[in-house]
């Protein structure tokens, strides 16, 4: 069945209870239906609605989210209790099932099932957006290949929440999830991302971020990185300096505790590749016909150097 239509927002007299119902043609309005809380109910069209969820600061929600989930047929979440918390906070009484790594194979032919009903169901995890680090991918995977809609709402996740305050080049990023926790395996993970120049977002443990951050010093060099921890939350901090720096902070016994992204400037690759005379060459032939800052700018992203110093090099070929 294919799925996908928006919401109206017209209220129906769809209940919990009657999953995927929905009003024919000049069948009569029934009357509208709220929830405990005084919300009014409106049928959503059957759809898996992606919905990230707060990471921290409970304010994060946003209003779709909310009226989604209090919307929804049923919440397919991690942990109950979790969302339990979220649902309470709002006043949302839209029953739960679990869908976690442990029952996933079980449950996911049930969601199946009743999204091919036309079950509206909501995903959320225990924090952030789904299938981020979190479950998910398999069941939006099955919705795909079984032409059932899936509705992202997006919102609050560390890995962007992180990237906008850590200072370092968002252009490109990879995001590499969880380090192994063994150090070998985790220097050999660093090892193979060492050459990409993109920017590097780890998510960590507080009891490996002291020993992580040594691994990474000692793989990837005295490069720029930052540590932020409990975003959105009381105890928020940015920690900025090399990860060599970094790593001593925590060493010296600075407070590694609650939830930690660490964000590591990508390698300035091909940099030192490219001679002076090909740089002069290409400086030349730019500044035959632009200005030395666009000659330079030009250049520096051609042949991926630093703008400053292509700068320097063609204000002297541009007096000559
Ligand atoms: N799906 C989530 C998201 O979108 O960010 C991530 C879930 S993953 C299981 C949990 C990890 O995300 C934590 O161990 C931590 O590395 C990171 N994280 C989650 N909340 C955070 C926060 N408030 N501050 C810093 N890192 C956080």
């Amino acid at each position: 069945m294919k799925h996908g239509k928006k919401t109206t927002g017209r209220a129906t007299a769809s209940s919990k209870h009657q999953a995927g119902k929905q009003s024919e043609p000049g069948e009569p309005i029934p009357a509208t239906v709220t929830s405990k809380s005084g919300a009014i109910k409106a049928k959503l069209p059957g759809a898996l609605y992606v919905v990230a969820t707060p990471i921290g600061n409970l304010g994060d929600i946003s209003a779709r989210a909310l009226e989604t989930l209090n919307n929804v047929d049923v919440i397919a979440c991690e942990d109950t209790r979790v969302t339990g918390i979220l649902l309470q906070r709002f006043a949302i009484t839209t029953p739960m099932t679990p869908y976690h790594d442990h029952n996933a194979e079980r449950a996911r032919p049930q969601l199946i099932a009743r999204l091919q009903e036309g079950a509206a169901v909501a995903l959320v995890s225990d924090a952030g957006t789904p299938l981020i680090s979190d479950p998910g991918y398999k069941l939006v995977r099955a919705c795909a290949d079984a032409g059932i809609a899936c509705i992202p709402l997006p919102g609050p996740s560390a890995l962007v929440a992180a990237l906008s305050v850590a200072g370092l080049p968002t252009d490109q990023v990879l995001f590499a999830g969880f380090l192994p926790a063994k150090s070998g395996a985790r220097r050999e993970t660093v090892q193979g991302l060492k050459t990409l120049a993109a920017t590097l977002v780890f998510y960590e443990a507080p009891q490996r971020i002291t020993e992580s951050l040594r691994d990474l010093a000692a793989v990837l060099g005295p490069r720029a990185a930052a540590v932020c921890r409990e975003l959105s939350k009381m105890h928020e901090e940015i920690r900025r300096g090399t990860l060599a720096e970094l790593a001593a902070a925590y060493e010296a016994g600075a407070t590694a505790r609650g939830e930690i992204v660490i964000v590591v400037a990508g390698a300035a690759v091909e940099q030192a590749a490219v001679d002076d005379a090909e740089i002069d060459a290409a400086l030349r032939d730019a500044l035959a016909t632009m200005s030395v800052r666009d000659a330079a700018e030009t250049v520096a992203q051609a042949l991926n150097q630093p703008k400053r110093q292509i700068y320097a090099r063609a204000l002297v070929l541009g007096k000559k």
